[in-house]
């Protein structure tokens, strides 16, 4: 996915550990809603997030899927 592939437009794209290099933004800029996990605070990807999570993916990773997990019941 990117300028040398494919080019996604999910209702929901959430970048994991995805700096935001603009030849991957190039293919998922225009998503519905991106959300971003990025222990930089200043990884390009946040410049093109709808919500921003600075920190470890290895920490807040599990800690949505358990938010979410819990608010299905
Ligand atoms: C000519 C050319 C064409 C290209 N075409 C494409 C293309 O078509 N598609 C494509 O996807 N890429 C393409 N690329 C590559 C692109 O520039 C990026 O290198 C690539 O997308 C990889 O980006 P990345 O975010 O996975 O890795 P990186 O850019 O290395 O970023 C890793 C990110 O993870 C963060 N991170 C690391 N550990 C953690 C952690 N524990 N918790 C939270 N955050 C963490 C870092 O802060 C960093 O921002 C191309 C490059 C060139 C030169």
């Amino acid at each position: 996915m990117g300028i040398s592939g494919k080019t996604v437009k999910p209702k929901v794209y959430i970048a994991l550990g995805i700096s935001g290099a603009f030849q991957h933004a190039t293919a998922m800029k225009d998503s519905a809603m991106i959300i971003a996990v990025n222990k930089d605070p200043k990884a390009p990807i946040f410049q093109i997030a709808h919500y921003g999570i600075v920190g470890d993916l290895f920490k807040v990773a599990p800690a949505l899927t358990a938010a979410v997990r819990a608010e299905k019941g």
